[in-house]
């Protein structure tokens, strides 16, 4: 069913950079096999699964959407892959994205755009615009993506769907392609609540293989979901509803609080003051790993290989020439000028106490408050082709996630209602670990 969707729907969404029929086929017939040897059912057991492009899998094509990749075949599955086949879930291929998952709108993909299903003219969000186009287009059950500063949460807003980033350090990150080590997240994207928690129950804890992965017991993710939320206190920052942000979307949260409050929580305006420093605190370090972490795309040890080099600096020059596309280079550039003797103090050390600064605020609001909610972006989709000529404009799109992945903490994005025929998402924001309160709140209000 999966596949047949995919091939009526695929030519207009584009979700799509590689498929796995053959191996899905032979996954599917060994779990059938495996059942009627009376085996039990895994979690996830035979679910249609996407997985982004910048998650290895093994013997199956992981590009990051970058050319620089496009004949990578990976020798090792990443956590997530192996915890998705131990769940028993199948993987019908991977999802396209912006490339090294640098972007919001799935332009910056070295291969094509994906489109937006509820509307083709239209971004699906980034970077994981891929795997939230799959899931909202209905040709997979969920799929996993990776959030740095919003990939997860902006991309399903925009589709209509529900994308979850945890706490930093609660899934594993190895085998994910690096991007800004200190903020990537993986996460699932998923047409429920509901889902979100079964595969979040599923590919959380503790990996030795991740350096920065936290060991800490994991709940019960799926009996959080009670339907109740009677007294909760939520946070709604007073930055995330002003300037910028369009009048439609603010309508659409005010009723999401309303709704809140029928239900019996309550909620106050708050203020978390730094956020203005956010964007620009985030495109430091964020550039700045990512120059770090690309280093290793030399042409030697991964992906493709600059023909005729005169030499071998000429050999790493013509081949990241070739294989990286301009967003990625422009980061790359920025980084490396951040980080450089002379500019660290005043650019990438400052930016390191300004996150500080940043996570305090959270910290603050949350001594009285369980959860924070606001606008997951401050419109809705737009237009392919309007904002790639201006990555100012594009990066702002993020204002209201950033914030939340330089404090490390939990977030989901579920829909709320549409303007001019567009998805709307709420974010709703919990303390580290408390993916469960996120979760229950999240699945009383949808
Ligand atoms: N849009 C942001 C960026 O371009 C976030 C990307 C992400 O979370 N991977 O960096």
């Amino acid at each position: 069913a999966s596949y047949a969707r995919i091939a009526e729907t695929d030519a207009s969404v584009q979700a799509f950079l590689t498929l796995n029929e053959e191996g899905a086929r032979a996954a599917a017939a060994e779990l059938d096999r495996a059942l009627a040897d009376g085996g039990e059912q895994g979690l996830l057991f035979g679910l249609p699964a996407g997985i982004k492009d910048n998650i290895v899998t093994e013997g199956l094509r992981t590009t990051c959407a970058s050319q620089f990749l496009r004949n990578y075949d990976p020798i090792y599955d990443a956590t997530v892959a192996k915890k998705l086949k131990s769940a028993q879930a199948v993987t019908i291929g991977k999802l396209n994205m912006d490339e090294f998952a640098m972007g919001g709108s799935n332009e910056n993909s070295g291969f094509h755009p994906t489109r937006n299903p509820w509307n083709t003219d239209y971004v699906p969000g980034g970077s994981s615009g891929g795997s939230a186009a799959s899931v909202a287009a209905g040709q997979v059950y969920f799929a996993l993506g990776s959030d740095t500063g919003g990939s997860i949460r902006q991309p399903a807003a925009y589709c209509g769907i529900v994308g979850l980033k945890p706490t930093y350090g609660l899934v594993s990150r190895y085998g994910l392609v690096a991007f800004a080590s200190s903020l990537d997240q993986i996460g699932p994207l998923t047409k429920n609540v509901e889902d979100s928690a079964y595969v979040l129950q599923a590919i959380a804890g503790y990996d030795a293989n991740d350096s920065t992965s936290a060991n800490v017991d994991i709940p019960d993710y799926v009996g959080a979901l009670s339907g109740d939320v009677k007294g909760l206190r939520i946070g709604v920052p007073k930055e995330y509803l002003g300037q910028g942000i369009d009048p439609k979307v603010k309508e659409a949260v005010l009723e999401a609080l309303k709704r809140f409050e029928s239900l019996g929580a309550t909620w106050e305006e708050v203020s978390l003051p730094h956020t203005e420093y956010a964007v620009a605190t985030y495109y430091l370090l964020a550039s700045s790993e990512a120059s770090s972490n690309l280093a290793r795309f030399d042409g030697v040890r991964y992906g493709v290989r600059a023909d005729n080099p005169d030499n071998l600096l000429d050999l790493y020059r013509k081949s990241r020439s070739q294989g990286f596309g301009q967003e990625v280079k422009r980061r790359i550039m920025l980084g490396t000028y951040a980080l450089s003797s002379g500019y660290y103090d005043a650019y990438y050390l400052k930016a390191q106490k300004v996150r500080t600064l940043i996570k305090r605020d959270f910290d603050d609001v949350f001594e009285k408050f369980d959860l924070i909610v606001g606008p997951t972006a401050p419109t809705t989709a737009f237009p392919i082709g309007e904002q790639i000529g201006d990555p100012l404009t594009m990066y702002l799109n993020d204002i209201c996630t950033i914030p939340v992945s330089l404090a490390g903490v939990p977030a989901i994005s579920v829909p709320c209602g549409f303007a001019d025929g567009l998805p709307v998402g709420l974010q709703i924001i919990g303390k580290a670990f408390d993916e469960r309160t996120v979760l229950r709140a999240a699945h009383a209000y949808e």
